[in-house]
């Protein structure tokens, strides 16, 4: 027996996009956003809420209750997962993000991780699918070649092939640099020798086929710095014995989601793009799969606030003997709700402002603004897969408070979605190479992202206390340009924690605006003010500790 998650109502989402950064000036951008009027975007986020609590939601337990099962070299998912796959595809889902030209909706960003956060809230691990499948379908789009893009973007419009993303090996995780996947140019084309690990959906029963984007190493071993380059290995070109799946992993969440060892033999595959810049350009699927950790973060920490919210209100316990009152009226219950409550309404903005501003970048006519965007989403995205990682993990955890011991148990979703959140802060980069990343290439080696920031923050702001949290952040900044590399290394960090206050901060500013009498205009005031004003104390905290550096790590040689 589990309780239920209470259905999502598709108009807080729909507040929150009428609300986003330049969200009006998005839909003018191209002619298949034009038709979304009101309307349209509530009808799609009903539809969205509706598969959501109708399909998913009870297959997030049986994919919980019973995982994957790796049998005669095939993975075989949970009981229902076909079904609820089906269902997905007879209604259009796969298609929203993709391109008209391959049989795609060619929805707008921000609607699509709107729609993400919908499902991810009822059933993160079914998630795993879609994100590789529409990310694989932008790098496509970016690089390959005209046959290439003809044979694999319809499909993965359509749902009816997967995808893959095959960056990682035993010895290569972080250090990309270190991976031994070679690729051998024949007379017949690539051939791929290596073995990939922790590739998610590597194998599964939901469709027939599989696209994997994979880098490997196209230098003859002997250079330095490898040769990196990407290719794509297509199961229908290199056939049922072309990948090989050697395991899965038992892992403490996310049963549903095949986590997969390949193996590649002389495998047949495709050069995508310039030889040697394979890195670079996996960077374009890199970037959709961060953006959709925060779309995922965001559903998890929304699940789990909301879960809290409503047994709070139900649950009763102290007070007057012979009357307890709802756990809601105590003070301490209600300042946990109101943190958790918060954190999920901040990040949503932030997420769906960052949506608009890669949409922005990709279609506004004038090129310096398309420019001045891009740099924006740079700096942003380190950012907002960690605040959603996070934010999944401290919702989940901070739900199961509010339960008590019921929150402990299966019974309720949160301790599931507890477990299903501690990986957000580790693929997909982890966090402390998300706060090299954000230091190093967004600050130190080009902080035009940054500037770009602390414009808009400051002209949004106005005398709001974020003004002081800017100038903390703009302060450890340059404090940091300015240290060693070791002080540099271990302030990033706390750097990274002043930047998502911060960048939180600018979001609740601009939902201080919010002019709406409905519920979701007030939740966003309520979630603004309330951050900005703990926002001074808690900036100060971080700018010090960023600026602290290597000093602290000297009580690390007691233990080294
Ligand atoms: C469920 C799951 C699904 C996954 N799906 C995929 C997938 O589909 N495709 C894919 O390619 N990979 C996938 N991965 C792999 C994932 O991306 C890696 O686990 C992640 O990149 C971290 O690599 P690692 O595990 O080798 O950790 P390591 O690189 O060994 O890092 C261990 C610790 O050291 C720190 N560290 C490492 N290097 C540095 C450094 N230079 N400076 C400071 N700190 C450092 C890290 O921050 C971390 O805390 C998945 C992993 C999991 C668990």
């Amino acid at each position: 027996m589990r309780a239920d998650l209470p259905r999502f109502d598709p108009m807080r989402s729909a507040e929150h996009l009428r609300a986003s950064f330049r969200f009006d000036e998005v839909v003018k951008l191209r002619e298949s956003y034009a038709v979304l009027d009101e309307a349209t975007i509530v009808a799609i986020l009903e539809q969205a809420a509706a598969f959501a609590t109708d399909t998913l939601e009870p297959l997030n337990r049986a994919m919980d209750a019973h995982g994957v099962e790796l049998r005669g070299g095939r993975v075989h998912t949970a009981p229902g997962h076909r079904e609820a796959w089906k269902a997905f595809v007879a209604n259009g889902w796969p298609s929203i993000d993709h391109e008209a030209d391959y049989g795609g909706q060619q929805l707008p960003l921000p609607l699509c991780l709107a729609v993400q956060e919908i499902f991810d809230r009822a059933c993160p691990a079914f998630g795993m699918l879609p994100v590789p499948q529409r990310s694989a379908a932008r790098l496509i789009a970016a690089f390959a070649a005209g046959d290439i893009k003809e044979a694999l973007l319809p499909a993965l419009a359509a749902g009816s092939l997967g995808a893959t993303i095959c960056i990682s090996e035993a010895g290569a995780g972080s250090d990309v640099m270190q991976m031994r996947t070679r690729a051998r140019e024949t007379p017949d084309g690539w051939r791929i020798s290596g073995e990939k690990c922790w590739i998610s959906f590597g194998d599964h029963d939901l469709t027939d086929d599989i696209v994997h984007c994979v880098l490997a190493r196209s230098d003859d071993g002997s250079a330095t710095r490898p040769e990196i380059s990407l290719f794509v290995v297509d199961t229908r070109v290199a056939g049922p014995d072309g990948v090989e799946v050697l395991r899965i992993e038992e892992k403490l969440g996310l049963h549903g989601s095949p986590t997969c060892t390949l193996a590649f033999d002389e495998t047949p595959a495709t050069l995508i793009g310039e030889r040697g810049r394979g890195l670079a350009q996996m960077f374009v699927m890199i970037t959709q799969m961060r953006l959709a950790v925060s779309a995922m973060g965001l559903g998890i920490a929304c699940s789990a606030s909301d879960v809290a919210l409503s047994y709070a209100r139900e649950r009763r316990q102290g007070g007057k003997p012979g009357n307890p009152q709802p756990i809601v009226a105590h003070a301490d219950v209600r300042r946990q709700l109101l943190e958790l409550t918060a954190r999920t309404e901040l990040l949503r903005g932030l997420m769906l402002n960052i949506a608009n501003l890669a949409e922005l970048a990709a279609h506004v006519a004038d090129a310096a603004e398309r420019e001045r965007c891009g740099a924006l989403v740079q700096w942003f995205l380190p950012i907002a897969k960690t605040f959603g990682a996070d934010c999944a993990f401290a919702n989940a955890s901070g739900a199961i408070q509010v339960l008590g011991g019921a929150g402990y148990t299966a019974e309720w979703p949160v301790e599931q979605a507890l477990r299903d959140a501690r990986v957000l802060s580790v693929f997909e980069g982890t966090s402390g190479i998300q706060a090299i990343d954000l230091l190093h290439r967004r600050v130190i080696r080009d902080d035009a992202g940054l500037q770009a920031f602390l414009a808009q923050a400051r002209a949004d702001g106005g005398e709001t206390p974020l003004a002081r949290c800017l100038d903390l952040l703009e302060a450890a900044a340059s404090g940091l340009k300015a240290a060693s590399s070791a002080d540099q290394d271990a302030g990033a960090t706390a750097f990274l924690e002043l930047a998502m206050l911060a960048s939180a901060g600018w979001v609740a500013a601009r939902f201080m605006a919010a002019a709406g009498n409905d519920q979701a205009s007030a939740r966003m005031r309520g979630a603004g003010r309330y951050w900005l004003d703990r926002i001074e104390a808690r900036a100060a905290l971080y700018h010090a500790e960023a600026l602290q550096g290597a000093t602290p790590l000297v009580h690390f040689e007691a233990f080294a």
